[in-house]
């Protein structure tokens, strides 16, 4: 039996998975946020905590250890709800959760056999933390010197990166990362000029390489600070052959992207979820729940709270029951909905209970402003007229809705 100390809520025989992280989230990565938050630093006592949990390997099948959930083991729900739960505690953590989630995802939907042996043992047995890292924005910011971006060159065995990516999640934590690199030229996958979908390579890089460098310097954001996406550097790092994960391509032509688009959604749901939450206890304690303003932001957050959740549940079931297409459609209306009911239930939580709940230690602070910034990873006025396309029979882009 285990209780959780937040809630109260004792549960009997064998936690879940689910359960073992309710109470890790609740009871224990909720009080470590604001420290991370402070000094922007990658959540790594977290991260030890759901590998001694056995929980770092939920996106691992079973075979391999794991516990078999999402997409690609059409198991879709535990792996969001487990992301919304962690989200609930900590934003930063979520992201960089869903980053390790999603490439395991790729591993197992691309990788060959010897490679999922190899890094699903290194995740199972010995806690290695991945991440994916397309991020190479190629128009800069007013006053922004920096460029950003990688070449790839083919060489004897394998092949030869330079250069940089921004928006490195998890820089400091991770023990790998998934590079998308363009050999056509800089941009990634999300910001390739050339299309990039016969020649996109997804190459495994052991960040313990020392040609990698971290450039710490450019991570000072408004939110999402324990992210640790800082600016990677990459000299003449070699990559060998046997580090290539699918074909050339396959992450576009497989739309793999639109896997994770609503993942993202379940980090949403985390930060309503802790909105409300919060507002519940502090109306209480304050005696405002007579207040019928109160009680109808109550409600609207409520009704906001599970639209959310069955969003999510019903994408979780189109790729259970393999409606791929349906899915990823699905998918970034969930994204859109979900992006809107989360920002407005945070306004509500604001609203209802006044100034003090932005002043720390109250978490709301710190979610208004990680949310602000997460929604950036995505833009909503893309993603809907994705989705209006879509609807209108024309060509659309489920992965990173480019018009
Ligand atoms: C917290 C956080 C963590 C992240 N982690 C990762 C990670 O782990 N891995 C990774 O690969 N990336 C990651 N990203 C990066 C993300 O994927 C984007 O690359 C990043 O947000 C781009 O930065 P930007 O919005 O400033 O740039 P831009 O790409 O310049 O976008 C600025 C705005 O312009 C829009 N825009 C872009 N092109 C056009 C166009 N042609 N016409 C009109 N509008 C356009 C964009 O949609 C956006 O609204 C992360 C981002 C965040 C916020």
């Amino acid at each position: 039996m285990i209780t959780n100390l937040a809630s109260g809520r004792t549960v009997a025989g064998e936690p879940t998975a689910l359960q073992k992280t309710d109470v890790l989230a609740h009871d224990v990565f909720a009080g470590r946020a604001d420290g991370y938050d402070r000094s922007a630093a990658f959540p790594t006592e977290d991260f030890d905590d759901l590998f001694a949990a056995g929980l770092l390997g939920a996106a691992v099948p079973r075979p391999y250890g794991g516990l078999g959930f999402g997409p690609q083991q059409r198991n879709t729900l535990p792996l969001w709800e487990m992301t919304t739960r962690l989200a609930e505690a900590d934003l930063s953590l979520a992201r960089c959760w869903e980053g390790h989630a999603n490439s395991l995802v790729l591993i197992d939907a691309l990788g060959n056999e010897q490679q999922q042996r190899r890094w699903f043992e290194g995740v199972v047995e010995r806690g290695e933390i991945w991440v994916a890292w397309s991020g190479e924005p190629q128009a800069p910011k007013p006053g922004e010197v920096r460029t950003f971006g990688t070449t790839v060159a083919a060489a004897e065995g394998g092949w030869i990166l330079n250069g940089t990516k921004a928006f490195a999640t998890s820089a400091t934590g991770a023990r790998w990362a998934i590079l998308l690199v363009d050999p056509a030229g800089p941009g990634g996958a999300r910001h390739s000029a050339s299309g990039a979908a016969d020649g996109l390579l997804m190459l495994a890089c052991d960040l313990t390489d020392p040609s990698l460098s971290v450039d710490t310097s450019w991570w000072d954001p408004v939110g999402m600070r324990g992210t640790a996406s800082h600016v990677v550097r990459f000299d003449d790092t070699f990559i060998p052959h046997d580090q290539l994960i699918g074909e050339p391509g396959s992450y576009l032509a497989g739309h793999w992207q639109s896997a994770f688009v609503p993942h993202y959604a379940a980090s949403f749901l985390g930060a309503a979820e802790a909105a409300y939450r919060y507002a519940l206890g502090y109306l209480e304690h304050q005696g405002k729940t007579g207040d019928p303003h109160v009680q109808q932001r109550v409600g609207s957050m409520a009704v906001n709270v599970d639209t959310a959740r069955l969003w999510l549940r019903h994408v979780a079931a189109l790729w259970d029951e393999g409606r791929i297409g349906e899915a990823r459609i699905a998918g970034s209306r969930a994204r859109h909905v979900i992006e809107h009911l989360a920002e407005e239930t945070l306004h509500h939580c604001i609203r209802a209970c006044g100034a003090r709940s932005l002043v720390r230690p109250a978490p709301v602070e710190r979610i208004l402003r990680d949310l602000t910034f997460y929604q950036r990873h995505d833009n909503d006025d893309h993603i809907l007229a994705s989705v209006g396309r879509a609807a209108l029979g024309l060509a659309h882009d489920p992965s990173f809705h480019k018009p």
